[in-house]
Order: structure tokens, then C-alpha cells, then sequence
């Protein structure tokens, strides 16, 4: 019997709560986590009739990308379609889970699936999310080297983009001596030992700090493990907002504009004056991501293709790029079939349905 917990912990180990951004309201937000899962529905929005159509097919859960609550709420009176959704949700036990800006911020989450529709090539994360890595030294006797770094590398420890296992061992000498109330692994109280050590090294995401001591807790011989643990300045080229690439093909502006509306299924784009000869480099940011315009322009990008574009952002352009607005659900509704992927890789004996509601609230004439 598949639970609750079980979806979103998966869910979780793929976009991890910490890379949401810190005003967001991502994970399990009505619904106990112990509930076995009879379905689960996929969406860009929770409406009310998103979750009339969970209720009609028996889907218990509902995974959206935007989180139904993200403001604060006082009262629960049905005022509002959040307030209506909330008190459907509870009545017919159909519990609500989001996946927002901690998956925006994976190199393979939404703009990931914008730029695969592009066939953009030599992907980049646009802004790499600082302070997302750290680094654990730790001293051991030689016999427990191999250990406690397999257990480390359990935990998640030494994956430096595609390698695993990543770790530096040196080898030098350690000195302690115990007091009466210590129950050395090696030596006496009161007597200094010199001993032979081994310095291991490894880098980890700082999100899995906790596990990370535990394990070397766990796994290291002595009574008081000796470590310390670094903040690292690294940039972390997994995680961040953005993304940039480059086309197959250099393309003409207007050439451009048709391409992306033919790939990207529009019925409008708003842009900016076209200001190069051809686009070639192209940052994008599914969502609201005009704050990432000043990023786009530092490295070039010939066009910067995003959402929620108000009049004085095309100012911004400054003659540089060109601004492309395709519409925030447009950038975003590709998030249904990349969680439907990543779910039907794990859960074969579930159902598994992408909503058929269409929730743009933006209609165009
Ligand atoms: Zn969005």
C-alpha cells in the first residue's frame, strides 16, 4: 500500500523542500501523510474544478506546481476559491501537495522541460543558487577509513555533478588524551597518544547536513568523532533559477518569435524591439522570471524568453536582447508531464492521471 509519504518523500529526494525559494510554500499542504494513495492527479493549478475532477476520477492526491496556499490564512469561510478548495480538499479527503520553486530551481525541472521544447543544447543554469554546499572533514584510524566513507557517500555525500563517490583521503598523524571519563577506542586516560590518522574529505548539499553527521556518528570508531563542517563559496551548477542555451540553429527574429510560438504552443507572444541580427543564445525562466533580465543580459543571451512582463520591464532590454512574454501557463504547463515522468518511473501500480482542466486564467481575444 503505497502512502501519502511515500509519493512526496520520492518526490522530495528528486526536488528537495530546501531549494524552495524562501517566500514560496512548497510540500504536503492539506492531507495526512499516512493516507494510502488511491490516485493521483497532476496539475499546474489547483481550481475548484481540479479537484471535482479528482473526485471524479478517485484521485485522493493532488500535485500541483503552484501551491493552492500561499498567502496566509485567518479565516476558513469559503470566501474565496483558496478557502473553497481547502474546504473541498478536507471534506473529501483529497489531500493537496505542491512542487514549485524547489523544482523551478533543478537543472532538469521546468525550464528544463521550456528548453528541451526549444531543443536548446549546452543547457546552463542561468543563476546558480549560492550556499547550497558544504564540506565535512573528519579524522579516522586507517581500518575505519573505507567505512565511514561508504556510509558517507550512503548519506549523500560526494556527488559533484555527474561523479558520485567523490572524496580526498590524506594521511598525517593525530594527537588526544583521554580523561578518567572517557572510554577511548585507542590508548588510555591520562596518557597523550600519537596516533596514525587518515583526514577524509567530502563535499555534500547542505541540505543533508543532519543525515550527514548521523551517519558519521554511526559509522565512525570513535567515542568523540572528530569533524568539521565548512560552508563552501562553490557554486552549485546543479541547482538555481534560469536557464541558458544556445539554438540548433541560428534564427532571424521573427524566424525566432514563429519557432517559439510553434514549440511552445502560443497564441501570443509580447516582446521587445529586436535589437540583433540573429538569436542564437537564449536564456528563459518558466514563470515570473523577469528578475533574472540583468543575468540573461550579462551573459549575452540574445533573447530572454519568460513570463509576467510588465511594461517598464521591456525598458530593461536595453537595447540588448530581445524580451520575450509568453505567457506564465504557456512556460509552465510542460511541469504536468514532467512529474507525470518522474512518478511513472517509481509508481507503476498507481493511477496516474495529468488533469484535462484547462485553469489559464488569462484568456485572449
Ligand atoms: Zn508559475
Amino acid at each position: 500500500m503505497t502512502k501519502i509519504k511515500d509519493i512526496t518523500n520520492y518526490l522530495e529526494s528528486w526536488a528537495p523542500l530546501a531549494y524552495q525559494e524562501p517566500y514560496d510554500n512548497c510540500g504536503l499542504l492539506v492531507g495526512d501523510p499516512t493516507t494510502t494513495v488511491k490516485g493521483i492527479l497532476i496539475c499546474l493549478d489547483i481550481t475548484e474544478n481540479v479537484l471535482q475532477e479528482a473526485k471524479e476520477k478517485n484521485c485522493n492526491l493532488i500535485i500541483a506546481h503552484h501551491p493552492i496556499i500561499f498567502q496566509p490564512i485567518k479565516k476558513l469561510t469559503g470566501a474565496s476559491y483558496v478557502e473553497r478548495c481547502m474546504i473541498q480538499a478536507i471534506r473529501q479527503d483529497i489531500a493537496m501537495y505542491s512542487l514549485h520553486t524547489n523544482l523551478d530551481n533543478r537543472i532538469d525541472g521546468v525550464n528544463d522541460a521550456m528548453a528541451q521544447q526549444l531543443g536548446l543544447q549546452n543547457l546552463q543554469i542561468l543563476l546558480p543558487k549560492p550556499n547550497t554546499l558544504q564540506r565535512l572533514i573528519t579524522f579516522l584510524p586507517p581500518a575505519a577509513l573505507e567505512l565511514v566513507r561508504e556510509a558517507l557517500h550512503q548519506a549523500g555525500a560526494g556527488h559533484i555533478g555527474n561523479y558520485s563517490h567523490c572524496s580526498f583521503n590524506s594521511v598525517g598523524t593525530g594527537t588526544f588524551q583521554p580523561n578518567e571519563l572517557a572510554n577511548p577506542y585507542i590508548g588510555q586516560s591520562h596518557q597523550l597518544e600519537t596516533v596514525g590518522e587518515h583526514k577524509l574529505e567530502v563535499i555534500f548539499p547542505a541540505y543533508l547536513a543532519k543525515n550527514i553527521v548521523e551517519s558519521l556518528k554511526q559509522s565512525h570508531p570513535y567515542e568523540e568523532p572528530v569533524y568539521q563542517i565548512q560552508n563552501l563559496e562553490n557554486m552549485n551548477l546543479q541547482i538555481g533559477a534560469g536557464i541558458i542555451g544556445e539554438l540548433p540553429q541560428p534564427f532571424e527574429n521573427q524566424a525566432f518569435l514563429k519557432y517559439l510560438k510553434e514549440k511552445m504552443n502560443l497564441t501570443l507572444i509580447r516582446h521587445s524591439a529586436y535589437i540583433k541580427q540573429n538569436i542564437k543564445k537564449v536564456a528563459l525562466c518558466g514563470g515570473a522570471g523577469i528578475g533574472l533580465l540583468s543575468e540573461a543580459r550579462r551573459q549575452g543571451a540574445d533573447a530572454f524568453i519568460t513570463s509576467d512582463v510588465k511594461y517598464h520591464h521591456f525598458f530593461d532590454a536595453e537595447e540588448q536582447l530581445l524580451i520575450a512574454d509568453i505567457g506564465h501557463y504557456e512556460s509552465e504547463i510542460a511541469i504536468k508531464q514532467l512529474i507525470y515522468k518522474k512518478l511513472s518511473e517509481k509508481f507503476s501500480n498507481i493511477v496516474l492521471l495529468q488533469s484535462m482542466v484547462q485553469t489559464n486564467p488569462v484568456h485572449y481575444f
